[in-house]
């Protein structure tokens, strides 16, 4: 214990910090202590040995690292365009440093005749080459104390913190001068076990070499570990979790399949079942049937078939004398949903309900009791489920259909609704890659339909830019002559519905100036709209009764529209990439070839530009869903928050997605040895969990 003190010491206790800049570190940075700073590792290291020269830089060079002297330096400009004007020559030749932002405390620093290195990218201005904003450190490491390194840590810092000297450079001096005095005092985290198995360096190793590496092997080696701990111990937590809830949650046996599933399997089943459909049944009926209770993931690419598995299971919680429940996220799904199943239910008696926030007070009424009495089999809705008037006569099975928009909480809370907690199956159509599986979804089991139903043909995917609209609109109506129908989709800005709204009417107006009844008619839809008219709106569609269905997104997931098969996105560089391939999973569900067609404007951002090339070169939605991870980090993925992905200082689960696959294995052998963390030579592992919980009060219940 007495090892804690030293990392807990208040930041401000360290000398030369002081109460202005650790009340600055805690604001800045959310640092509070001396461990807390010792957790931010620098974000790059300068080899102090490798420098370009000014001479050899081009204009489309990418980053370049610089040594040299400021020769002049001057504010140039008033107000808002003043800016710092700096030159640098090295023995090769000069190049200019420009800075906009800040350039009134820059100038403090860079002044003629110092020596600095410079770290950023080159481009040519007026003929000119010029770095704007480049990282800029003086030189002079002596003033680093006990030992000369070669390579040079750099730490991200803020504006405030840079005015109180706490550059990178002055957050390193901090640095060093707790490392100076912490030998002895960083404890284990790990047991000698693993770390005798894995051969990592000790954490105090680890924590001096990420630093302060003498050298890349020692830096390396420092990586792994940290990463190493990071993820390890968000694994442990997450399977702790699933374990606990396997082995503390019983669940309701579902040993019967009876004569619901079979009347319906046998007499109401319009297709086979597809290979991949039958797969995963099985595996969640075996679930059911354990004495457990279910937490299953069920992935599915849009269009497989997610929804006649939920119902088949539906029909196997029935026969067992339990209800069922599916929760959508928006009113319209949880509408198509409804449909769907009174279409494949129309030949048997099974009562299913709907209930939303806007199911009328008499039915309403009606609802509660059928639900209370157990007179109703299956209901659907939205949030409106988990409200505590629902009160369900045995709930045995619940469907939370698109999880990234319900939060845990929300799913712990369904598990009060009956005596044992139902099974619970979360449906998702936006595929997610393994690593972020193993991550987000780590508690779950996971089940994939990888599999389409047979005679899909492939969405053909076409990129058109703004200017080419007359060209579209001759393309929609050959589709329509031939009998088709079509999507034409809005983004919702977010930053403004009523501008969102104009976009959307300037685009119906344009459409139905080119579209005139009687030839043509058109529906509307979108987030303003009562949802009475909404579901007349969609309903037309549906139906057949327009050709034209233009929207905001909030088609975006569900509705079930064969004969559609042309999806126009406009402003697609707007949309994330799984936003798009939802969108393009709307159509493709007929017998007709189909289309999905992005226009964009001309000019688009250079990561706007990989989703729409990452669009036309594959429908693969597992790709799809690797790149938008790429592209996004995982920072920006629904659903990551509560993960523990928010506390990963150093690793990464898309790069290191190898440690995760370590750390998650030697996680789970943990835990089958000692499912409690309670053997002495754990203890390492079991104090940090303990400190941790203290700190954010996170691990609550499991430990
Ligand atoms: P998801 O919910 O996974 O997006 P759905 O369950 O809505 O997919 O299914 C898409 C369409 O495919 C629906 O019209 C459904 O009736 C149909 N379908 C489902 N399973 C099969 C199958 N095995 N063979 C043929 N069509 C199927
Ligand atoms: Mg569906």
């Amino acid at each position: 214990m007495m090892l804690q003190v030293f990392l807990e010491t208040p930041i401000e206790y360290c000398k030369g910090v002081g109460p202005v800049r650790g009340e600055l570190f805690k604001k800045e940075l959310a640092i509070f202590t001396f461990g807390d700073l010792l957790n931010l590792y620098p974000f790059r290291y300068v080899d102090k040995t490798k420098f370009q020269k000014i001479v050899d830089i081009h204009d489309d060079a990418s980053y370049v690292q610089l040594k040299g002297r400021i020769r002049s330096a001057q504010l140039v400009g008033v107000g808002r365009s003043m800016r710092l004007v700096a030159n640098l020559r090295d023995e090769t030749g000069e190049i200019e440093l420009v800075w906009f932002n800040g350039a009134k405390w820059m100038v403090d620093k860079v002044v003629a005749g110092v020596e600095c290195i410079v770290y950023g990218k080159p481009t040519v201005f007026n003929n000119k080459l010029n770095i704007t904003h480049p990282e800029f450190e003086t030189l002079g490491m002596d003033e680093l104390p006990t030992r000369a390194l070669t390579l040079y840590p750099f730490y991200s810092s803020t504006e405030k913190l840079k005015t109180r000297g706490l550059d990178s450079k002055g957050i390193s001096k901090v640095v060093r001068k707790i490392l100076d005095d912490a030998a002895g005092k960083i404890p284990e985290i790990l047991s000698e076990d693993i770390i005798q198995k894995l051969k990592l360096p000790s954490r105090e190793e680890a924590i001096f070499n990420i630093h302060f590496p003498d050298d890349f092997q020692k830096l390396n080696r420092a990586t792994a570990r940290l990463k190493f701990d990071e993820l390890f111990f968000v694994q442990l937590r997450l399977v702790k979790l699933k374990l606990y809830r396997a082995e503390k949650s019983k669940g309701n046996v579902f040993s019967t399949v009876g004569s619901n599933l079979n009347d319906f399997y046998f007499k109401a089943l319009p297709f086979p079942l597809t290979e991949a459909q039958k797969r995963v049944i099985k595996e969640i009926r075996k679930d059911m049937a354990s004495g457990k209770q279910m937490n299953r993931l069920l992935q599915g690419d849009v269009g497989s078939g997610k929804t006649l598995v939920a119902l088949m299971c539906m029909l196997i919680a029935l026969d067992n004398g339990f209800q069922s429940c599916i929760m959508a996220p928006t009113e319209i799904l949880a509408f198509q949903h409804f449909k769907t199943l009174q279409r494949f239910l129309a030949n048997l008696a099974i009562k299913v309900e709907l209930l939303t926030g806007s199911t009328k007070t008499a039915k309403r009424r009606e609802i509660l009791a059928g639900i209370q009495s157990g007179e109703i089999s299956i209901l659907i809705g939205t949030h409106a489920l988990i409200e505590d008037v629902v009160v369900f006569h045995k709930l045995g099975f619940a469907v939370i259909d698109e999880q990234h928009r319900f939060g845990v909480a929300q799913r712990a809370k369904l598990w009060e609704k009956g005596e044992l907690p139902p099974h619970i199956l979360v449906m998702t159509a936006t595929p997610i890659p393994r690593t972020l599986a193993m991550t987000v979804y780590g508690d779950l089991d996971i089940s994939v339909i990888d599999e389409l139903p047979p005679g899909r043909k492939s969405v053909k995917t076409l990129h058109y830019y703004d200017s080419n609209r007359l060209k579209v609109f001759g393309f929609m109506k050959e589709q329509i002559r031939a009998g088709r129908q079509i999507y034409v989709v809005y983004p919702l800005i977010h930053e403004s519905e009523t501008l969102d709204l104009k976009h959307l009417m300037e685009g119906y107006d344009a459409i139905v100036r080119d579209f005139p009844l009687p030839d043509y008619a058109i529906s509307m839809v979108h987030g303003q709209m009562k949802t009475k008219e909404k579901e007349y709106e969609m309903g037309r569609f549906v139906k057949g009764e327009t050709n034209i269905m233009v929207a905001t997104t909030v088609i975006e997931v569900g509705v079930d529209v064969p004969n559609a098969s042309v999806m126009i996105i406009e402003n697609a560089e707007r949309f994330g990439l799984s936003q798009l391939h939802q969108l393009r999973g709307r159509v493709g569900r007929g017998a007709d070839q189909s289309y999905c067609v992005l226009m964009t404007s001309f000019k688009v951002s250079s990561d706007a530009k990989q989703r729409i090339n990452t669009m036309l070169e594959t429908s693969d939605g597992f790709v799809i869903a690797e790149a938008d991870l790429r592209l996004r980090g995982p920072g920006n993925i629904e659903g990551l928050q509560q993960s523990g992905i928010a506390d990963l200082h150093i690793a990464d689960i898309v790069k290191d997605e190898k440690i995760l696959k370590y750390a998650r294995q030697i996680a789970i052998e943990l835990l089958q040895d000692d499912p409690e963390i309670e053997l002495p030579t754990n203890l390492p592992i079991k104090t940090y969990i303990r400190q941790e919980n203290k700190r954010k009060g996170s691990w609550g219940m499991i430990s």
